[in-house]
């Protein structure tokens, strides 16, 4: 250890005596002397090395290990391999040299590391997405200690992100929010997500991050009052009964308002929730000493949920349909607490999340606490049985990368239902499953040939939502075969990877259909498979890629007939048809006297207004308008965003309904590049469909070495409305030039 100078060593001893301290409070005769000698070795194989910071490396390990301690509560082993995690990797040092000196435990988890070293994403081709994508989760079936380390590895590196090249951050951050943060999530690592969200999001939208600080410091500042009043009742209430607690508040982070805002589509000042507070308390000893059992504690913590549940509800207003039980039914991941959010004195809301330490300590640092509490380790856990459906996952041979991680991501956010089969065997299943996903869980076949379902004594179709509770039992036919509109009403990964297999089959066979046939027409009229006549053909069907023409060809749908027609067609105007709203505006005239009444029905055209994100009508919808500070907001009839702004601000409201122009319009290409990053084509596309007064007819998007190549053809009024849509195609983030051709 030559290289430390001596402060170094100093900073280096006593982190690593925390970690020891940190070890000894939950396992008094825990393995010390393993811990000790993976640290001194760890010290000895990186000794020399620096970090792009310009600090030792050996502080990285040892910083993963005490987040590792602290922060998962994992034992012995896991900080072990923690100070090991990139011996294998970055030094001379070989697995087995690391399993003869600290057994095959430990070089395990070395190993699982060192296999997914370097990001998920990293390298370019899609297989290899997909393949270190399914590494990262087979190694965590396997042991799931491997995943956990890596999730402090990754924090500690998101920590000190900064000494990172700045295209490097967006790339890692971009990683970070896309799949460690929900794999925190399901881990049931609340704080370590929360904190990875953060991050993320400052290195990704780093204007937004700084904004939106500042502002909810302001916020929360002015409700600080409010809080400290709310403690007071708090203490009062709960003193008299006897119940040792503390109350933890925390302000919203900057990632989650800002999600909150994107999701419903409202300015900061209609967040009310800013604050959360946590009312921990703790059993005391007398009860404690009565309760031998798990579950009797468990049942007496959970009692104690309700009482302070219900002395605060006396108190204040709970509002309606704010309540969160996770007491009767945990998380998947083991989550226990009550939540409810009451009003406050002048109308304020605050979430108040009701938990034991125990249930605390499982929410902060997920499963890992929740083996720690609990004796019987045989018990086959929830998080057990999730492990059990991702390697099922694995074993379905055909999912690509980008489907398989949005699978995942589906089956990490939905919220779940409970169902039970006729012979009341209870199934996990995800919030706004069909009869269609139930059958897909029981087995492929019921999937395959299912005809609905009897719930309860009702007979229902495939596509029935299951509600919570229900009792299911399929039906199914041999006629019956799967469906392409199936696959717009299942939601659970299994199903949809069941199903896209199927189709997939099917549509390569037609592809392969279609190829023959262009390639058939071109022979015969001795012509090349140009951009340009390509792009001909895909403007003229309305199609957006090859693939969609191959398709469409062998399906029979299209046929070469007609090419020859419009491949020798010029491009030129045309006239297209624009959707406006007409509004209809109810003025009450203050003049008098000249004959006209008062509230009188004006009405005007209007071609610029914003679709509603909270309900997103679509032209043909039966719509009304909102007026927002000048910008008239489209939303459709029913929408509940619109019904409780209609409810405060009737006379903002006004009637509409769809018209439609027929405008002269040119033919424009734009062409574009930029860096590529997922969601990038969906956000140029969203902003294209938004924009009505702009039509468009054909989209490719070419990505290579990390930079996209897109192609655009819209039809356009006037180019005031192509600069608008340049523009804004410009404000993407990653899109770094768009050029009229
Ligand atoms: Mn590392």
């Amino acid at each position: 250890m030559s290289d430390l100078t001596s402060k170094e060593q100093e900073i280096l001893e006593r982190e690593y005596q925390e970690i020891v301290e940190a070890y000894r409070k939950f396992r008094p005769q825990g393995n010390f002397d393993l811990i000790d000698r993976a640290y001194r070795f760890a010290c000895e194989a990186h000794s020399g090395v620096r970090r792009k910071s310009g600090e030792p490396y050996i502080y990285h390990p040892v910083a993963v290990a005490r987040i590792v301690v602290e922060e998962i509560g994992l034992g012995a082993t896991s900080i072990a391999s923690s100070f090991l995690h990139d011996v294998v990797e970055d030094t001379d040092y070989t697995v087995e040299y690391v399993e003869t000196h600290f057994g095959s435990r430990v070089a395990n988890i070395v190993l699982g590391l060192t296999k997914l070293s370097g990001g998920v994403f990293d390298h370019d081709p899609e297989s290899m997405q997909s393949e270190n994508f399914r590494r990262l989760l087979l190694t965590m079936s396997e042991d799931i200690r491997v995943v956990l380390v890596k999730m402090a590895d990754r924090l500690h590196n998101m920590r000190t992100l900064e000494h990172m090249p700045s295209r490097k951050q967006y790339k890692i951050a971009a990683e970070t929010l896309y799949l460690y943060a929900p794999l925190a999530h399901r881990l049931g690592l609340f704080k370590i997500k929360t904190e990875l969200e953060n991050l993320g999001f400052c290195y990704e939208h780093p204007q937004y991050y700084k904004e939106l600080t500042e502002k909810i410091k302001v916020k929360t500042k002015e409700s600080t009052v409010l809080l400290e009043r709310f403690c007071d009742t708090v203490r009062q209430r709960l003193e008299p009964l006897g119940i040792t607690y503390t109350i933890d508040y925390r302000e919203k982070t900057p990632y989650s308002v800002w999600r909150k805002m994107e999701r419903r589509n409202i300015p900061l000042d209609q967040i009310y929730d800013l604050l959360a507070v946590r009312i921990i308390f703790e059993l005391n000893e007398e009860v404690l000493k009565d309760l031998k059992k798990d579950e009797a504690i468990v049942a007496a913590e959970r009692a104690m949920c309700w009482q302070i549940f219900a002395s605060l509800s006396s108190v204040y207003a709970p509002r309606h349909g704010r309540m969160r039980n996770f007491l009767s039914t945990p998380k998947t991941n083991g989550y226990e607490a009550l939540h409810q959010t009451y009003l406050l004195e002048g109308g304020q809301a605050m979430e108040v999340q009701i938990r034991s330490v125990r249930m605390n300590e499982i929410a902060e640092k997920g499963c890992a606490a929740h083996w720690k509490y609990k004796t019987d380790s045989s018990d086959d856990s929830e998080l057990e049985k999730w492990l059990t459906t991702l390697r099922e996952l694995l074993d379905t041979p055909e999912s690509n990368a980008i489907e398989f991680v949005d699978d995942f991501k589906m089956n990490v956010h939905e919220h779940e239902i409970f169902v039970l089969t006729p012979k009341g065997q209870i199934k996990t299943l995800p919030k706004g499953c069909t009869v269609l996903d139930f059958a897909f869980d029981i087995h492929t076949d019921l999937g395959m040939h299912c005809l609905g379902a009897k719930v309860g004594h009702k007979m229902v179709g495939v596509n029935h939502v299951i509600k919570s509770g229900d009792q299911v039992e399929v039906l199914t036919s041999p006629k019956v075969q799967a469906k392409q509109e199936w696959m717009d009403f299942v939601v659970t990964g299994r199903a949809k990877s069941k199903l896209r297999f199927v189709f997939r089959e099917y549509r390569k066979e037609q592809e392969q259909k279609g190829e023959d046939l262009l390639q058939h027409y071109l022979d015969k009229n001795k012509l090349k498979l140009t951009s340009e006549l390509l792009n001909k053909l895909l403007i003229h069907y309305n199609l957006s890629d090859k693939g969609e023409l191959l398709l469409k060809l062998g399906k029979g749908e299209l046929l070469t007939d007609n090419f020859s027609q419009i491949i020798n067609r010029k491009l030129s105007n045309k006239l297209v048809s624009y959707w406006r709203v007409r509004l209809e505006r109810y003025t009450s005239s203050k003049k008098k006297g000249d004959g006209r009444r008062a509230g009188e029905i004006e009405q005007e055209s209007v071609g610029e207004y914003v679709s509603a994100n909270c309900c997103k009508p679509l032209p043909g919808d039966d719509v009304v308008g909102f007026d927002e500070g000048g910008v008239m907001y489209i939303h459709k009839r029913g929408c509940n965003q619109l019904i409780s702004l209609a409810a405060r601000h009737g006379d903002r409201v006004f009637d509409a309904t769809w018209t439609k122009h027929k405008m002269k319009s040119f033919l424009a290409v734009l062409d574009m590049t930029g860096e590529d990053r997922m969601g990038l084509v969906t956000e140029v596309t969203k902003i294209i469909t938004e924009e009505y007064s702009v039509n468009m007819s054909a989209i490719h998007f070419d990505s290579n070495n990390g930079i996209f190549k897109g192609s655009l053809h819209v039809y356009v009024s006037d180019v005031e409305y192509l600069n608008r849509l340049i523009g804004k195609i410009m404000q993407v983030y990653g899109v770094r030039e768009v050029r009229r051709v």
